[in-house]
């Protein structure tokens, strides 16, 4: 049966998926999501960002996965910590991200959040295919990596962390490859999702492009 957008909207649970590699604009996107229906939003990158942060700050070694599991456990998340987005620790999320452990301990908690009664809004890389698969629409955010590295310089330069565009670029692409690469859980689109490139969208085309998207796809 087609189903209009005041159906999705007033539907029991909703479950939005939405899932793009870094700078993508997939973060804003979700938040816009969760207030445009009314839902709770979780940013599952920020669950690696604080594990990375924890092993950082104990001088734990990244390359190692059993120190990495350590600092998994009793994760406290600070989201005013301006070091969560730091880009030593975006690189050391992208490197503990790729251990199974660190992937399995931080499930049970995505997956809880993802089944509240009314739904939910997660982002990250692997919801749609991994924590998700059964959720209501999945979109895949994404915008070319010179587009990414801009906004990531704009977003730092507003934290007062000044960095230089080559260097960005450089920490993006190399994200990329080893989040498309790793075994576990790689960065990639569901089967199902919906594209969103967000290239030549500034912040409200996004959102409103990725609403008329899912509205366009419950629509049937
Ligand atoms: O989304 P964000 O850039 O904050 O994520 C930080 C890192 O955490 C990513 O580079 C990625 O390696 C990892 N991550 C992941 N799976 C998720 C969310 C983030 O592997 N669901």
């Amino acid at each position: 049966m087609a189903e209009n957008s005041a159906s999705l909207a007033s539907r029991k649970a909703l479950l939005i998926a939405v899932d793009g590699p870094a700078a993508s604009g997939k973060g804003t996107i979700a938040r816009a999501l969760a207030r445009h229906y009314g839902l709770p939003h979780m940013d599952t990158g920020l669950l690696y960002r604080a594990v990375a942060l924890n092993l950082w700050r104990w001088g734990g070694d990244p390359g190692n996965e059993f120190e990495a599991l350590r600092a998994c456990h009793e994760l406290g998340i600070d989201h005013d910590d301006p070091e969560l987005r730091s880009e030593p620790v975006s690189q050391i999320a992208s490197a503990i991200s790729a251990y199974p452990a660190v992937r399995a301990a931080l499930l049970e908690r995505q997956q809880d959040f993802a089944g509240q009664p009314g739904g939910a809004v997660l982002d990250g890389r692997d919801i749609g295919t991994v924590i998700a698969p059964e959720a209501n629409v999945k979109l895949f955010v994404t915008a070319t990596p010179e587009v990414r590295a801009r906004r990531r310089m704009g977003e730092l330069m507003a934290r007062g962390m000044p960095a230089h565009l080559e260097d960005v670029l450089a920490d993006i692409r190399a994200r990329d490859a080893r989040d498309s690469q790793r075994d576990v859980a790689p960065l990639r689109a569901a089967d199902d999702a919906i594209l969103l490139d967000t290239t030549e969208l500034d912040i409200d085309g996004a959102i409103a492009e990725a609403i008329r998207l899912i509205e366009e796809r419950a629509a049937g």
